[in-house]
């Protein structure tokens, strides 16, 4: 069985599959780690989640799959569960803050209100936000170093007998007289026989989707990220300020992303990249004024990978056997959930209904 990219997905895909005892290739065009998983603000969370209640159960689970993978995998360099913080500076914004916390508290979610001050004292020394702001902390949520989560499944997978080919993008696949999925032809010449494949190639997916004559509809949704380098990083967790969010990175590195800045990308004037990290920079510097001492190291701007509806498309094709797909926004939260499920599936035919809203037939 192939996996096509080795992103936070398909690596988590690639683990859970190898170590239920199937033969995996994982193919990635570039190097593990170093797509949309290496560029996102990586926050592991359901707070943001509630569209729905199916949704929010899902990355509830995303969750606890992280807690879990840390518990066998080892957290080293990877897992960082300190909690969230998360005010708005606008009456409205904050009304609509305080309403999807009272939400998620009756949903059984942990939050936890407190002041400017408090924050101040309990969590962040660095932050400039006012004494009485009201703000609310998330203990469950953390956030995830991707790159280096990528690393250390794909490594697990090696070691339970998986493959893996960098720098080989996958261009064809061929599929036999019923359909089914027979073999993929790679860039660099080589032709794989495989039984089946799951696409997880992240903001591609659309295009390794049209090898099997499958139309998956994606949004275009890009997003600008920037890290600074600083000698010690002033905040310990991951952050939405009312303008900026703002998380560690580990080794002296912060990132920054904004979805006032994401609106600026696009535009027919569009700005550069380095214009976007300078406006970065500058709103989180109004907010951790130590930040006025980073360095900008690069600001990129990646696309999310967000099939048509918003909602995940996990799972086997009917029309396609042996096609199978795993794609989706907030794969950083759910990438070691939906591996385990659709695992499960692959492997024991197991239908998880945590993922019946998401199978890839809807489109
Ligand atoms: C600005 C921004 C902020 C975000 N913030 C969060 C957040 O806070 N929390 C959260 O949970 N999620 C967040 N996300 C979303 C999350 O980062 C992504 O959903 C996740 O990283 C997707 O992982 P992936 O493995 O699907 O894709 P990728 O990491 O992009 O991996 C796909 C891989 O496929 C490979 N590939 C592509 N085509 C081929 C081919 N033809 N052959 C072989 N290989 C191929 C690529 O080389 C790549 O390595 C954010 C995204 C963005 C852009």
């Amino acid at each position: 069985m192939a996996v096509v990219g080795v992103g936070v997905v398909g690596a988590a895909v690639g683990w859970n599959l190898a170590r239920r005892g199937v033969r995996v290739v994982l193919v990635d065009a570039g190097r593990p780690g170093e797509g949309v998983t290496n560029w996102s603000f990586s926050w592991v969370n359901a707070s943001n989640k509630t569209a729905t209640r199916a949704y929010f159960d899902l990355n509830v689970a995303g969750m606890a799959a992280h807690r879990d993978l840390a518990a066998r995998i080892g957290p080293e360099a990877w897992w960082h569960p300190s909690g969230h913080l998360r005010w708005a500076d606008e009456i409205e914004a904050e009304a609509r803050l305080f309403r999807t916390g009272e939400l998620l508290t009756r949903w059984g979610y942990r939050v936890e209100p407190c002041t400017g001050a408090d924050a101040r004292r309990r969590f962040e020394p660095a932050l400039a936000v006012p004494d009485d702001t009201r703000v609310l902390f998330y203990p469950d949520e953390a956030w995830v170093h991707g790159r280096r989560l990528v690393g250390r499944l794909v490594d697990e997978a090696l070691a339970c007998g998986a493959e893996l080919r960098t720098g080989a993008a996958v261009r064809d696949i061929a599929t036999g007289p019923e359909g089914r999925v027979r073999s993929l032809a790679l860039s660099d010449g080589a032709t794989l026989p495989v039984d089946a494949v799951v696409n997880a190639a992240g903001p591609d997916a659309a295009r390794v989707a049209g090898l099997v004559g499958r139309r998956l509809p994606m949004r275009e949704e890009p997003g600008a990220v920037t890290r600074l380098d600083c000698a010690e990083s002033p905040v310990r967790r991951a952050m939405h300020t009312p303008h900026v969010e703002i998380r560690p990175d580990g080794d002296g590195s912060v990132v920054l992303h904004s979805r006032e800045v994401d609106a600026l990308i696009g535009a027919s004037d569009a700005e550069p990249e380095s214009e976007l990290g300078l406006r970065l920079h500058a709103l989180a510097r109004r907010v951790v004024p130590d930040l006025d001492h980073a360095r900008i190291a690069r600001t990129r701007v990646v696309h999310r990978p967000v099939p048509g509806d918003g909602f995940p498309s996990v799972g086997a094709l009917p029309s396609v056997p042996g096609y199978h797909e795993a794609v989706t926004h907030s794969g950083i939260t759910l990438g070691p959930v939906l591996g385990r499920l659709l695992a499960d599936e692959v492997v024991g035919g197991r239908r998880d209904p945590l993922l019946a809203e998401y199978r890839p037939d809807r489109f």
